[in-house]
């Protein structure tokens, strides 16, 4: 059984729905399990709904209705005949408009996974709908039936023994049911706590959910179809020399993708690499072309420098004001300072009374922390800065990606340099 996801821009519209069934078909024998995002960039509308929720604003029903009519028309286009049932795709708006209804509680974090996982649930349905209808038998499951969590909502944990025992009791009654080869579509980004709410995996989370379900049923292969030809070892808007990385292992991927490359979400790896399941990135536009090929051989990770980018970063740094040493002192109260808000450490450093750490900027979380620390820290910070991160890295492209900028931090290990950069 293989595991196949596709992402917003995948479904972002009829043509490439269309284009969803017709890779579904290059795989007659296959037993699948597909897992799909919201359409386009209906999560980011889903958001914007939560806001105007949340705000009691009045536009709330006109971000609603904009939503129905945007998921409606892909409905109309795909041309879906007649007697199929939609009963599902209605039945989930009319739970979003209900949900909608309800008064405004006091967690946003639980508000948002209420709402904001609806554009799985529907995009799931319509998508099931339309390839059943186009002769691909399937089941829809509902995910919070599959992937059981934690209630750290937005950013929520995985309970893996449950939800391997979930997944895999689901998949075997399916497999009971049907007797030709078993397609099962399915939600990413979601999951349900053990009081039956919603959940989701943090944005981009759908690459985790399929890594989480692949994990579980022991799946041969998982592949993430993508409008990009592979893991490229730049991103092809800045860098048009960009070129994809053909065989990577789980280590450089997972590397590449925390520190910023967008192409797999930064979780996936760990469950398959556990498992040993080899992961395929692939063009839903070529679906013929080799694309990445990530898994345990580490032979190819060297061959060609990669270059990441992280913007919008801010460089923080935190000197106490007694002079008293950082790291005898100081660092595990910084440090739980920072998993208060949940923040994230991209790259830091110490001195002897200073820490410095790059992290992403968000103007919520720096308050929080020039609040935390003002007392016994003199804090200083940079902004917008950008972190750069160079795999496998040679003194060329150091230079290249060096033009017109100015380094404020520079680490270096054997196979990688970070640098936080500002312009000038
Ligand atoms: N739809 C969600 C998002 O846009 C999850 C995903 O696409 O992976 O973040
Ligand atoms: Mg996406």
């Amino acid at each position: 059984m293989k595991v196949f996801k596709f992402g917003g821009a995948s479904v972002k519209n009829a043509a490439a729905v269309e284009n969803v069934a017709r890779i579904l078909k290059m795989f007659p024998k296959e037993n699948l399990v597909v897992v799909v995002s919201a359409m386009g960039k209906m999560t980011n509308a889903l958001e914007a709904l939560v806001d105007a929720y949340m705000q009691g604003q009045l536009e709330m029903m006109q971000r609603f209705s904009e939503i129905e009519s945007f998921h409606r028309e892909i409905v109309a286009n795909l041309g879906i005949p007649a007697g199929v049932s939609l009963e599902r795709v209605d039945k989930l708006f009319a739970e979003l408009k209900n949900r909608l209804e309800k008064p405004v509680s006091d967690n946003y974090d639980y508000d948002y996974d209420q709402i904001v996982g609806f554009g799985e649930l529907i995009s799931a349905a319509i998508i099931s709908v339309y390839i059943g209808a186009s002769g691909l038998e399937n089941t829809w499951c509902d995910a919070r039936d599959l992937v059981r969590t934690d209630n750290s909502y937005r950013e929520a944990r995985v309970k893996w023994e449950k939800t391997e025992s979930l997944v895999r009791k689901k998949w075997d009654h399916i497999k009971q049911a049907g007797s030709r080869r078993v397609i099962m579509v399915t939600q990413g980004f979601i999951g349900h706590t053990d009081e039956r709410n919603t959940t989701t995996l943090g944005r981009e989370g759908s690459d985790f959910s399929a890594a989480i379900l692949a994990y579980a049923l022991n799946a041969e292969s998982v592949t993430i179809w993508k409008d990009v030809p592979g893991m490229l070892n730049a991103d092809p808007k800045y860098f048009s020399d960009a070129v994809v990385l053909r065989r990577i292992s789980y280590r450089e991927a997972i590397e590449l993708a925390y520190y910023g490359a967008t192409v797999i979400h930064p979780k996936t790896i760990k469950p398959l690499q556990n498992k040993n399941i080899p992961l395929f990135v692939k063009s839903f536009l070529n679906p013929g072309e080799e694309g990445t090929t990530i898994g345990s051989s580490t032979f190819s990770d060297s061959l060609i420098p990669s270059y990441i980018f992280k913007v919008n970063q801010v460089l923080i740094s935190i000197t106490p004001r007694d002079f008293s040493f950082v790291a005898e002192e100081n660092l595990s109260e910084l440090f739980s300072i920072f998993a208060k808000d949940n923040v994230k450490i991209n790259l830091m450093q110490n001195s002897a009374i200073n820490f410095s750490v790059c992290i992403d900027y968000n103007q919520k979380k720096l308050d929080h922390i020039l609040a935390a620390c003002h007392e016994k820290y003199e804090v200083l910070y940079n902004l917008p800065c950008e972190l750069v991160t160079i795999r496998h890295y040679d003194q060329e492209t150091i230079s290249r990606l060096l033009i017109g900028k100015k380094v404020l931090v520079e680490q270096r290990s054997r196979s990688t340099v970070w640098m936080v950069l500002v312009e000038g």
